[in-house]
């Protein structure tokens, strides 16, 4: 009795652990391993999602057509992928092409699910029922009108003609390209087997977004401030951004910001190259940073009157700022002679420059010179920058940097670097061409024009970057042409040399 007991149990025990296999093996195990492909969700977007399953999304139950299922809400799904705008379109890509498009600002009842039968799945419960997309592939966010602040714009000096974003792109026609990356041969029994190697791109082709008839260089931005010149070439729609690949296909350029039509030949970069020739041809050198002054806004106040002193010297020329137009990166690039590339200054994250600047040069040549700042350092430079504040609280320390120049006009100092910051201030505040921007130029112009009367030697005005409008103000750091092109202007100063 006992033994058949003791049988029994360890007959049941064996078919209970063979059984617990088998469902493992059929059940659990066949399960994890199951392949599930990947659902991207892409385009206008901080963070593109690959989804591999439902569990890492804390899943909802829904019922549809009488069936219970497990989906992700879609709302949720997207506002983990962070949409670089508030309203946007969204597409349903299946792997056969099929796509639903619908706008995003009601999403009650959608849900992605999946199944052996159909894979990734969105099931919409309110939308009409093709909205529904069986094998799921992508879904693609795609910003609502223009954002010039995001994607990529295309400008010529003059002009902003065209924003477009990684998602509009990908919601309408582009071009799948087949790059070549490489052939692979391996000898079997004498036989060679060979096979290339080629990767699927989406492109735009870059004569396709130019105007009709265009000619001349192409100026390609990326975010880092890397800059390539060119006459065509591709965009790759990859993701959340665009790349440029040359007609060659040898450079690259990633997430790149704006392309610039027929740029200006001079840059701000010049004012160091200049400065440099005029002091080792033994001239002092007087150098203007007027922040965030445009040449948009220079032409403005020139045909308004408004820039009595400057208007008096030969017309500015159009110099090329850098991405991204802020002042560090600016600044560095009028010390250094080179860009964000070479500089490593492409934001205003960074202080150091990976290249001496003209402060050290002059210095290293027994020069002396000097950095005139506001109340806050910019950038390490090669001389500490004398700093003003506002000691007489008029809202501005550009008459305290204007006083503290003056003093210094008629010392042994061979270089003199004066950096003005109100019509950036202003810009900000009221927009680039209000009257309290426009008026803060011309009192600018005033302390220049003194400033050039007492100084000996040649004279430099630029800007580090410029300013475009905005709802209720102004603001810099974008692909635009108003934030990237300033005047610059070589002049004589009119003191006597000593
Ligand atoms: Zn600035």
């Amino acid at each position: 009795m006992k033994l058949k007991l003791i049988i029994t149990g360890i007959v049941i025990l064996i078919i209970g652990l063979g059984l617990g296999s088998y469902l493992d093996e059929y059940l659990f195990v066949e399960k994890e391993e199951q392949y599930i492909p990947k659902l991207i969700v892409l385009g206008d977007v901080e963070n593109i999602l690959a989804i591999t399953g439902l569990e890492e999304y804390d899943p909802d139950e829904f019922v549809y057509q009488n069936e219970e299922f497990l989906g992700i809400d879609l709302r949720r799904l997207i506002d983990k992928a962070s949409p670089i705008t508030d309203r946007y379109t969204i597409q349903l890509m299946g792997t056969d092409g099929l796509t639903a498009e619908f706008p995003g600002d009601n999403l009650t009842g959608c849900y992605i699910t999946f199944t052996q039968k159909h894979g990734w799945e969105a099931i919409n419960l309110h939308h009409p029922v093709s909205s529904n997309i069986k094998s799921l592939q992508e879904i693609t966010i795609i910003a609502d009108g223009s954002n010039w602040d995001r994607g990529m714009n295309l400008m010529t000096t003059e002009k902003n003609l065209l924003n477009i974003t990684p998602g509009q792109a990908l919601a309408n026609s582009y071009t799948t390209y087949l790059n070549f990356e490489g052939s692979v041969q391996l000898e079997n029994d004498d036989i060679d087997y060979q096979t290339k190697i080629l990767t699927r791109k989406r492109i735009l082709q870059l004569k396709d977004l130019l105007p009709e008839g265009t000619k001349g260089q192409i100026l390609v931005f990326g975010k880092k401030g890397e800059t390539t010149y060119h006459q065509e070439g591709f965009l790759e729609i990859s993701g959340n951004r665009f790349n440029y690949l040359s007609p060659t296909r040898k450079e690259e350029i990633d997430n790149i910001q704006g392309i610039m039509i027929n740029p200006p030949v001079n840059s701000i970069a010049d004012t160091f190259y200049d400065a440099e020739h005029y002091l080792e041809t033994g001239e002092r050198v007087l150098i203007f940073l007027i922040d965030g002054f445009g040449y948009h806004q220079y032409t403005y106040v020139v045909e308004h009157g408004l820039l009595p002193f400057m208007s008096t010297l030969q017309p500015a020329k159009q110099a090329l700022s850098v991405y991204r137009p802020v002042t560090n990166a600016g600044m560095a690039a009028m010390i250094t002679g080179v860009g964000p590339e070479k500089n490593g200054v492409y934001s205003r994250a960074q202080k150091d420059m990976l290249v001496p600047d003209i402060f050290t040069i002059a210095e290293k040549t027994g020069k002396k010179s000097l950095l005139i700042e506001g109340d806050i350092k910019i950038l390490n430079t090669g001389v500490e920058p004398i700093l003003n504040l506002d000691t007489n609280g008029n809202g501005t320390k550009d008459d305290e940097i204007f006083t503290t120049a003056m003093e210094n006009l008629s010392t042994d100092i061979s270089l003199m670097f004066v950096h003005f910051h109100g019509v950036d201030d202003l810009g900000t505040e009221y927009g680039d061409l209000a009257d309290e921007t426009l008026d803060f130029i011309t009192l600018v112009d005033g302390y220049i024009a003194q400033l050039v009367q007492g100084w000996s030697g040649k004279v430099i005005i630029t800007a580090d970057h410029g300013m475009h409008q905005i709802p209720g103000g102004g603001l810099h750091g974008v692909a635009r042409f108003e934030d990237l092109i300033v005047p610059y202007i070589i002049t004589e100063g009119g003191g006597k040399n000593e």
